[in-house]
């Protein structure tokens, strides 16, 4: 699918980059049936084959005499070709047989439906030849069966060579691969260097294509490390482009002067007195770090980071009321229906104490209502506006917005998270930037929130509300899961309610599937009491199936990962998540993070099916052990290792391709450094070393940030 922003990508893409983002069908010898194969072990595009590093290498120098030969290794041996032993005529079963040897003893060639006239071209008996593969041992023979290779002594310099392994997949060959990147490599362009000169002679770095090029020509085992020179320039390269895109977006978010906010506080005192709870030590901490930044002229872009459960709403909220105060709009964003409605009800009564105006604006208001929200918006008759991605509507426009949050951000992008506070500057506002909250419960450790967010501002809620209960947390097997659903059975007569989540498939029909099968056997058992809500319900039952849940009129909702995020029932105990194996430790942890919010003690039952991988047991030991959010997310990084952080996709965590931040955490630090220096010097990066840090923005395909550059 090509999107509008792929399409922006091609149109201002440099040229000298064309070459590299075309299709890896360009490749000669790669038509359309090897081009799927490649696109699904490294990507569609010759870029892709770029960052297709070598995980290991072939030796072929090692050069035995046949008797010394070892067993099983792959070895290049120098034989004279004696006779040929064709599969008899009648019998193409029986395999070509090709008898060499050299001073030491006899080696015997195997090809399976070898063809004569094509061997005995390659293989003239009498002649001397190299050839190469892995060796065999049978009835006291030693063999090789079809050879990777086979030359004359002229060639010995090309074949005795070491080889890149590259990580493959079903269906292709390793020599398929090896040439098309070894293409591809030859025929990348030389770009202007755009590392900061005296660095580079420090760091004692080649240019880009020649540490491309060493990258893929490893010559032993010591240069497949990340700490090699080639691989850490390569490195270094993808995250100067992450710094320095997120430092572009940062520096046209403030471009246009902020305003300073400072409320009287008048309705955030009548609303924390109001509350049933004292916000705790750490939330006071927070929401005034967050209330002086906003009382600086400074645009604010700020993370406000708290666990599940840690109180994350009432802070924003308090803030929110900030900007009113003085006379503002402030808007929450979040990214969905069933969240902005949760949120709506519980804060539209607490803004109407304080005398705030609120709405609620989803994709499921209708046409009048909608009109009408649009009008207050316009009009400044509304002061908060909750809602979806629907905020972004181009007919969304406020009158004075002062500030925004953005609710579990990880679900936007940054485009979109600077779209909604770009529309302050239609409105009265005098083109002046709102403040930007942005939320997170995912514990991002430093490293990564700098790969997220570049320098941003963080401001942590590190303690939990008093009176939390202990979360009880059992790993059952699947074949007991009988067991649990008679368990969950007793806790419902008792009254209790329980979310059963269903496992998590690539495929989010199969994901329905397993969620609807386990709707049908709960409704069976415990008949009208069972709800189900997944992602692909028409939104209004799937409200409605959250209501009656909330409600007490059902007392189990069957769910897809759809209540992952926030979604708040303090009187839910229970949570099952089936195959649980399935899912990631941040994803664990958030779920579990539904229950034990009310004052009943909760549990959480993690269904497993066996045999358990590792880490997968692992993932359930660790759960068992602690709720601690930071502690999770840790042992999460360690399991997985930051160089493939799977779960990123969830996390919202940016992936990268080349650098390891476990190993290149000082090339992070230095990056950032750059990039800061870079704008200061040259914001518009105009200078000729500006123009090659274009072009490496577009290499690492984040060229939205020079749209940023260009519009700002
Ligand atoms: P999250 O940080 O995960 O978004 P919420 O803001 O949804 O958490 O808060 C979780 C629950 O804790 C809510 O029901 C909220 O009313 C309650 N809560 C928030 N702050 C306190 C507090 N200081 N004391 C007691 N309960 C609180
Ligand atoms: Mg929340």
């Amino acid at each position: 699918m090509v999107t509008l922003s792929d399409k922006l990508a091609t149109l201002m893409r440099p040229e000298i980059l064309f070459s590299s983002f075309a299709p890896v069908t360009s490749l000669t010898g790669i038509g359309p049936r090897l081009a799927k194969l490649v696109a699904k072990a490294a990507g569609p595009r010759i870029v892709d084959l770029y960052w297709h590093l070598p995980t290991g290498i072939i030796d072929r120098r090692f050069t035995p005499k046949v008797a010394a030969a070892p067993e099983g290794q792959i070895a290049t041996l120098t034989v004279k070709v004696e006779r040929h032993y064709p599969s008899p005529r009648h019998l193409k079963r029986v395999p070509y047989k090709i008898r060499c040897s050299d001073e030491t003893g006899v080696l015997t060639l195997i090809f399976f439906h070898g063809r004569p006239d094509h061997l005995e071209k390659l293989l003239p008996p009498g002649e001397v030849r190299l050839v190469s593969g892995k060796v065999e041992r049978y009835v006291g023979e030693t063999q090789i069966t079809h050879p990777d290779y086979i030359g004359a002594l002229e060639e010995s310099a090309s074949l005795i060579a070491v080889e890149p392994i590259y990580p493959l997949t079903t269906g292709l060959a390793p020599k398929v691969m090896r040439k098309a990147v070894a293409k591809a490599i030859d025929c990348a362009p030389g770009l202007n260097e755009w590392i900061d000169a005296a660095y580079l002679v420090q760091q004692r770095w080649e240019k880009w294509r020649d540490a491309l090029t060493a990258a893929h020509r490893p010559q032993a085992l010591g240069d497949l490390g990340p700490e090699t020179p080639a691989r850490q320039r390569l490195a270094f390269d993808e995250l100067l482009a992450n710094q320095l895109a997120l430092a572009l977006v940062r520096q046209s978010a403030r471009r246009s002067p902020g305003r300073a906010i400072a409320g009287d506080g008048r309705l955030r005192n009548r609303i924390l007195a109001a509350l049933p709870y004292r916000l705790t030590a750490a939330q006071l901490a927070a929401l005034n770090e967050i209330c002086a930044d906003m009382a600086t002229p400074e645009p604010m872009i700020r993370l406000l980071q708290g666990d599940v459960g840690s109180g994350k709403t009432i802070v924003a909220f308090a803030a929110m009321l900030n900007a009113v105060e003085c006379g503002g709009q402030a808007a929450l964003m979040v990214p969905t229906d069933l969240l902005a409605r949760q949120h709506f009800k519980n804060l539209a009564p607490l803004s109407a104490a304080a005398g705030a105006r609120t709405a609620l604006l989803t994709g499921r208001d209708g046409k009048k209502a909608r009109d009408e929200t649009f009008a207050a918006l316009a009009a400044g008759t509304i002061d908060i506006v909750i809602g979806t991605h629907a905020l972004f509507q181009d007919e969304v426009a406020f009158k004075d917005l002062a500030f925004v949050v953005i609710d579990e951000q990880h679900r936007f992008g940054v485009d979109q998270r600077l779209a909604l506070s770009t529309k302050a500057l239609s409105g009265d506002g005098g083109g002046l930037r709102p403040d930007l909250l942005l939320m997170t419960a995912t514990p991002i450790p430093r490293t990564l929130t700098l790969t997220t967010y570049g320098d941003i501002d963080v401001s942590r809620i590190t303690e939990m509300p008093p009176g939390r209960t202990p979360v009880e947390t059992r790993a059952v097997p699947i074949g007991r899961v009988d067991e649990v659903i008679a368990a969950v059975g007793r806790a419902i007569a008792k009254g209790a309610r329980a979310y059963w989540v269903c496992p998590l498939v690539d495929e989010a029909d199969l994901d329905l599937a397993a969620a609807a099968e386990r709707h049908k056997t709960l409704s069976a058992l415990f008949p009208g009491r069972v709800g189900l809500v997944h992602g692909q319900m028409k939104a209004d039952l799937r409200e409605s199936a959250m209501a009656a849940f909330m409600a007490g009129e059902t007392q189990i909702v069957v769910a897809t990962t759809v209540i992952e995020v926030g979604v708040d029932v303090p009187e839910a105990t229970i949570i099952v998540i089936e195959h649980a194996e399935r899912f990631g430790l941040a994803q664990l942890h958030q779920l579990r993070g539904r229950v034990g919010r009310g004052t009943e003690a909760g549990s959480c039952v993690l269904l497993y099916a066996t045999p358990l991988t590792e880490t997968a047991r692992a993932r359930i030991d660790i759960m068992r052990q602690t709720r601690d959010g930071f502690r999770i997310a840790e042992e999460d990084l360690r399991l997985r290792g930051s160089g493939e952080l799977l779960g990123t996709r969830q996390s919202g965590l940016p992936e990268f391709k080349l650098a390891n931040l476990e190993v290149h955490g000082e090339l992070l630090q230095a990056a950032r450094d750059d990039a800061r220096l870079i704008l200061e010097r040259d914001p518009t990066l105009s200078s000729e070393r500006g123009g090659a840090l274009r072009v490496l923005l577009y290499l690492f395909e984040r060229d939205a940030a020079i749209r940023n550059l260009r519009s700002g």
